[in-house]
């Protein structure tokens, strides 16, 4: 059942990447995590790979961190590369919940965010929670129009999800909106508030995303390696990392509330009733 979880292909100099747990709406554990971490460094080195695109297999590209089904595997040890973090498996209380997030939920995804090839993520269906986790350190976001997006996890106690970058992919004022309200959001309003870069008819998600990948991996290697630095540089000292981390203190402080007052560290509540909640503006 885990094989899998991860497709691979190769085209041209493109390489594209599928998460495959259909059935689970592509929910977000930590061998779909490693697996995508695995696929992305060896990118990273290999010469003929000039461009990377990151969709989902089934419905949905993402219905966010795994809250429940089989595959869920919170309490699995696995290998740390992008924190130096101990064990989190063998620990209890806020320690597992901190160590474990930092790694899966926070500095893997920055790591995503600093490949030195251009990262696109191709997303139809929805884009929950987590799901955002995959999609904003990649370069270009190109959608379908039935897509929408949504990080409902204010409704469950969360200050929003551990990669906090809601203000750094929309305006200040669309992103409290998006937090606070928690609504879903079209991928027609995500293009008019800046956060994705296409929208086009589900028939033509695969093509355009090709046309757009292919062009980014024709540039010059190394010019666009510098290109990544310097925009994420910028990014990093208009305050990403800084807030990045307060929030995640933040973010910890909540799953610890949780957990001495409900019992469980995601406030107890049933992510499917959440899902259904969510309406579209
Ligand atoms: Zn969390």
């Amino acid at each position: 059942m885990t094989d899998q979880v991860l497709l691979s292909e190769r085209e041209g100099a493109v390489l594209w990447l599928t998460l495959n747990r259909p059935r689970y709406r592509n929910a977000i554990n930590v061998a779909l995590i490693t697996a995508l971490d695995e696929a992305l460094s060896t990118a990273a080195s290999d010469d003929d790979i000039g461009a990377v695109v990151i969709g989902g297999a089934g419905p949905h590209f993402c219905s966010g961190h795994d809250l429940g089904s089989p595959g869920r595997d919170l309490e699995k040890p696995f290998r740390r590369v992008a924190t130096t973090w101990y064990d989190h498996s063998d620990k209890e209380g806020a320690e597992a919940i901190l160590v474990r997030e930092d790694e899966a939920y926070l500095s893997i995804p920055l790591r995503w965010r600093e490949l030195p090839k251009p990262l696109i993520a191709m997303v139809h269906g929805a884009c929950v929670a987590g799901g955002l986790s995959l999609i904003w350190p990649a370069d270009l976001i190109v959608a379908s129009d039935d897509a929408y997006f949504a990080d409902p996890v204010v409704r469950m106690g969360i200050p929003g999800i551990e990669y906090f970058a809601h203000q750094f992919v929309m305006s200040t004022r669309i992103a409290r909106e998006f937090l606070l309200v928690g609504d879903r959001m079209s991928a027609a309003r995500a293009y008019q508030v800046g956060m994705i870069n296409r929208v086009v008819p589900r028939d033509d998600l695969r093509e355009t995303t090709a046309r757009l990948a292919k062009r980014c991996a024709a540039r010059p290697r190394f010019g666009v390696a510098l290109a990544k630095r310097a925009l994420n540089a910028v990014e990093d000292r208009m305050g990403l990392r800084d807030g990045m981390s307060i929030a995640f203190g933040l973010h910890q402080v909540a799953h610890a509330h949780s957990a001495l007052t409900l019992g469980d560290h995601v406030g107890g509540q049933d992510p499917t009733s959440i899902a259904q909640d969510l309406t579209v503006e």
